[in-house]
């Protein structure tokens, strides 16, 4: 495996693939790889001749006061994990590398980013879709893989794809999970063992939600009253949103139908968690 930290490389060592029409897959990450990471470098090798995973802590895409410093770096142990899945190279650039040239000009979506997670983390978006660009620009992949785990990412990211004209396919991977449910995540590092304990109450609500849509309910309201009482039930949980979403723009529903997404925030602790899941999909 290849490991680059600078854009001119990358580019060269890229381009002798291109010219021997070899398919590219880009994951981007924020490192600190875990199963979740490892699991789209399987999907990005069944789709593509060779995979780049981008590691790269995004400074435009916290806000002050949020969790970019501690954010955990472990480009070793990223290293070597990706190497061991399979990965071609990894792109591991410094903020300078990546925003040296400036910062001026910036991807702003539309009202769909201002929804959830953009609602708590305003401009979030803007620097989560700035960076993408950016990388879709430097690899130019012809697949591009993310996880189901941060929906309206995806979702931003799909729209921003097709209105740039980016020919680029979205891969979607299923959330990997502990053996308890919760979704992995780099910031799970964060949860103190009775916060870890505690955790698991995000997927027991979305399981709850999701057992009510089976046996019958529609009301947004009630499924959503289930998912809060699961989550208000355990002990320093606090909900940020629960919601029943129509899955493209992911506005709130009234009445929930198979294909909508339940999206769910919520705080453990001092660490905050996000998760969701799909109406009528077998998992969870
Ligand atoms: P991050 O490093 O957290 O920015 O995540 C990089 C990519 O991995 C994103 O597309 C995430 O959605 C995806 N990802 C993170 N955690 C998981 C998970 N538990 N299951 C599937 N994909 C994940």
């Amino acid at each position: 495996m290849l490991t680059l930290t600078q854009i001119a490389p990358l580019r060269d060592a890229l381009a002798a693939h291109t010219h021997l029409h070899k398919r590219i897959a880009l994951v981007p990450t924020m490192g600190a790889l875990h199963e979740g990471h490892l699991r789209l470098v399987d999907v990005a090798r069944g789709l593509a001749d060779l995979v780049v995973i981008s590691v790269f802590v995004n400074p435009l895409q916290f806000r002050p006061g949020e969790d970019f410093t501690a954010y955990p770096r472990r480009l070793e142990q990223d290293r070597a994990l990706a190497a061991a899945r399979g990965v071609a190279v990894l792109f591991a650039p410094d903020v300078d590398e990546m925003y040296g040239s400036g910062t001026e000009t910036r991807v702003v979506p539309g009202d769909t980013a201002s929804r959830w997670e953009g609602a708590i983390r305003p401009q979030h978006f803007d620097g989560v879709l700035t960076v993408v660009a950016k990388l879709l620009n430097i690899v130019s992949p012809q697949v591009i893989v993310f996880g189901q785990k941060d929906f309206q990412q995806v979702v931003l990211v799909r729209q921003m794809m097709l209105e740039f004209h980016y020919p680029v396919t979205m891969s979607v991977v299923p959330t990997v999970r502990e053996p308890d449910g919760l979704a992995m995540s780099s910031r799970n590092a964060y949860l103190a063992p009775g916060d870890r304990q505690a955790a698991r109450a995000l997927p027991d609500a979305l399981r709850a939600v999701q057992d009510l849509f089976a046996s019958g309910e529609r009301s947004a309201a009630a499924l959503q009253r289930a998912a809060r009482d699961v989550l208000e039930a355990a002990p320093g949980v606090a909900p940020d949103y629960i919601a029943v979403t129509d899955p493209t723009h992911l506005a709130p529903r009234e009445t929930a139908g198979p294909g909508d997404v339940v999206m769910l925030a919520a705080r453990v602790g001092s660490t905050r968690l996000i998760d969701n899941v799909i109406l009528g999909a077998a998992q969870i």
